[in-house]
């Protein structure tokens, strides 16, 4: 294959099918692994006085607050543990509302007075730091004079190692406030969602008459989406680098339409690259379960087995690290934006989610008869409630400039919010609407025709990858989470909508005469389905006809970014997250301007990057093949035969169409525009056409130029000779 020099590089490089790291996998079982790093339960109690352990474990299990005596004698602990494992520093890690995560670390070390210097950790350093909080996005809370913030350790996520080539971090998980107290991170959010939950859904199961009720937590399980592409392409492309998707590049002879990929072999170099990032995520205590071949070429999918959701959220941001870290070990390069590809599936992260306790168990499991299934029916109605009443919000939590390009693409859940019920229960709320729901679709069995097979159940609802939120057996998986978030906010937006649902239910409950309960239950059921049942869809998601279905039923389509982001702080969303203390009015307008800024500096990042790499690799290339062309027509009238000049003609119109609209895009790229509803939109209905296209006439070049004048890696290149 020849191509321009660098790319001839790259190419070389990656096809040499190397294998370098290799992991002691026969001495180092991963049950021997697993959680080594971590400040496990434990460990605790190994390391800790009776009674000092006994009050951490409360907190840790019933949400009760953390005694402050026990700061100090557990940051001995701590510390002791963390320095036989060779710890010199430690760090408070929290997520800002940039969604990325953030470490501030300090070494143990303190002069001890006389020239040397001891290993010092207090309770105080330990439950607080004090990180300057100015460079972190507040939305217009906190004035940069105010430059103070605060980190909190969360006592419920567990502490870790992170370990590095030249030392390890002991990193404590913690929240992250203003020194006003206004919530700055996505963690604080997520814990005060699933007090709020818990909360309401004790309500919920003392009515039902238990009477030991344990806390009932969130859960999830997130699946996550990526792509691997051989690093030495990674580095020649500037737009991967700096705007984590591709810009330009034609469509490649072959995209995904064998369908051979899904589930397909995982390459040599790819599954190596699993075995080493999955023992890093063991030893961090994370329980990674699934791994696979995702429908795009060079994508893949890891999905953990699902946790308390806040300790499931931290373990997230840890398992997109360590997907980025590992995969340069093996010379790929793991990119996680939702569309780094044009014309082939994009990437998303389902977020698999519940509520649960250890009394109970799962709140969504319905049994095999879930009509009798009163409880479970309550709980999937307030899920039913929660979804209609915030399906905007739903939307809203996803929304960035990135997910855009997926959501509502021919391969991922479409912008409308909608329920996937399946048919078993979809047919128990279509007769709740009529009154009592007096039976359940049978599931059965399949009988495969071979005796040595076994008999299969069959699911009473059939998987359906087009919505963006659906049953899944005792679970709901919301499929509109964009591959590269946090789920911290997604999660926070869940249990708390899912909490108004329940106090609602709860409240009517309650007030329902002795004797009277199942009456009452049977009441709220029938005015749920009835009120609600219009964001319940089993059909293609992706066809036209649901568009126009959804609108009747008076569902939002909020297709962009653009539309979406004004209900982060509605009304409603308002009165739910200020009701249950989740976050309040000021917080929320806060992330709704963060999200806006977020998204033009997105766009505009990717306008600037379009404009440098049309105008120093592609147009170069082309105007050297336009001259090459145009001397071969000379000569060839010199010599007086025949010149065909169709060829130069177009690219001559292809280049001219390329610099008209390079022109464009940077006089509306420096257009200034006064606020950012306004700058958004900008951004939104004026930039991004533009660059689109500047990419098709760049791409329709690509497709004539010669091939060894064309700067950048292909899609073919990077997409079929990265294994
Ligand atoms: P699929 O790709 O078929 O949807 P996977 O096995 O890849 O299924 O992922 C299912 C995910 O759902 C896993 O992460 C799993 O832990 C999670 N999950 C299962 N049960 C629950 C639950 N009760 N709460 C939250 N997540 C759950
Ligand atoms: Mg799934």
């Amino acid at each position: 294959m020849s191509a321009s020099p660098s790319r001839q590089a790259a190419i070389a490089a990656a096809n040499y099918q190397r294998v370098s790291n290799t992991l002691d996998f026969q001495d180092s079982h991963n049950a021997v692994l697993f959680g080594r790093n971590v400040f496990t339960e434990t460990v605790m109690q190994a390391r800790l006085p009776k009674a000092v352990y006994k009050s951490l474990k409360k907190t840790i299990e019933t949400g009760s607050p953390l005694d402050p005596t026990t700061a100090d004698v557990v940051a001995l602990a701590l510390k002791d543990w963390a320095l036989e494992h060779s710890a010199t520093h430690y760090a408070h890690i929290f997520q800002p509302l940039t969604g990325i995560t953030a470490e501030k670390h300090d070494s143990f070390l303190e002069p001890d007075g006389r020239g040397g210097a001891v290993a010092e950790f207090t309770g105080k350093q330990l439950i607080q730091g004090e990180p300057d909080a100015s460079s972190f996005p507040s939305g217009g809370i906190r004035a940069t004079f105010e430059a103070r913030g605060y980190t909190a350790w969360d006592v419920t996520s567990p502490c870790y190692l992170l370990e590095n080539a030249n030392g390890v971090t002991l990193c404590i998980p913690t929240a992250f406030v203003s020194w006003t107290g206004e919530v700055l991170d996505v963690k604080t959010p997520i814990l005060r969602s699933m007090k709020a939950l818990d909360e309401q859904a004790r309500r919920i199961l003392k009515l039902f008459g238990h009477t030991n009720v344990a806390m009932v937590t969130a859960t999830a399980g997130p699946e996550q989406e990526y792509f691997l592409i051989d690093r030495s392409f990674f580095l020649t492309r500037p737009d991967l680098v700096s705007s984590g998707r591709t810009l330009f590049g034609a469509k490649p002879p072959k995209g995904q339409e064998f369908e051979d990929q899904y589930f397909g072999v995982i390459p040599e170099r790819v599954l190596a690259f699993m075995h080493e990032s999955e023992s890093e995520m063991y030893k961090l205590g994370i329980p990674v379960k699934t791994r696979h071949n995702e429908v795009a070429p060079s994508q893949y999918e890891i999905a953990p087995i699902y946790e308390n959701a806040n300790v499931a959220a931290d373990h997230q941001q840890q398992i997109m690290i360590l997907l980025k870290k590992v995969a340069r070990k093996y010379g790929l390069e793991c990119l996680l934006h939702e569309k780094p590809f044009a014309g082939v599936n994009g990437s998303g992260k389902h977020l698999n989610w519940s509520l649960g306790n250890s009394t109970q168990g799962n709140l969504l499991e319905p049994g095999h008869t879930p009509h009798e299934n009163m409880q479970f029916l309550v709980f999937c109605a307030a899920v039913i409630r929660a979804v209609h009443r915030h399906a905007g919000l739903l939307r809203a939590a996803v929304a960035s400039a990135s997910n855009d390009h997926r959501l509502g693409a021919n391969e991922a859940p479409p912008a409308i919010i909608s329920i996937f019920l399946g048919d078993q229960l979809t047919d128990v709320f279509e007769q709740l609407k009529k009154g009592v729901a007096k039976s359940s679709k049978k599931s059965g069995t399949m009988h495969l025709g071979v005796d040595t097979l076994p008999v299969l159940p069959k699911d009473a609802g059939d998987r359906n990858r087009t919505s963006p939120f659906a049953f899944t057996g005792n679970k709901f998986e919301y499929r509109a989470v964009a591959s590269n978030q946090s789920i911290g906010t997604p999660l926070a937006v869940l249990n708390t909508i899912m909490a108004e649902s329940l106090d609602y239910i709860a409240t009517k409950l309650e007030k329902a005469a002795k004797g009277k309960f199942e009456a009452a239950v049977q009441a709220v059921l029938t005015e749920i389905a009835k009120e609600h049942s219009a964001v319940i869809f089993n059909g293609n998601g992706y066809s036209e006809e649901w568009h126009a279905e959804a609108a009747k039923r008076g569902l939002p389509n909020l297709r962009t970014t653009l539309d979406a982001l004004p209900v982060l702080a509605s009304k409603e969303t308002v009165a739910a997250f200020e009701k249950y203390g989740v976050l309040s009015k000021r917080e929320l307008e806060a992330r709704r301007d963060i999200a806006y800024e977020q998204y033009c500096k997105s766009v505009n990042v990717e306008a600037n990057l379009v404009i440098e790499i049309a105008w120093t690799k592609i147009v170069p290339a082309v105007t050297r093949y336009q001259t090459e062309l145009a001397q071969n027509v000379a000569a060839l009238k010199a010599a007086g035969v025949a010149a065909d000049a169709v060829l130069l003609e177009q690219i001559t119109q292809g280049l001219s169409d390329l610099k008209l609209g390079l022109a464009k895009l940077a006089e509306e790229r420096g257009h200034h525009v006064d606020g950012l509803v306004a700058e958004t939109a900008h951004y939104c209905n004026k930039v991004l056409p533009i660059m689109l296209d500047v990419r098709k006439a760049a791409d329709f070049l690509e497709g004539i130029v010669a091939d060894d004048l064309w700067p950048l890696p292909t899609y073919e290149e990077m997409l079929f000779i990265s294994k």
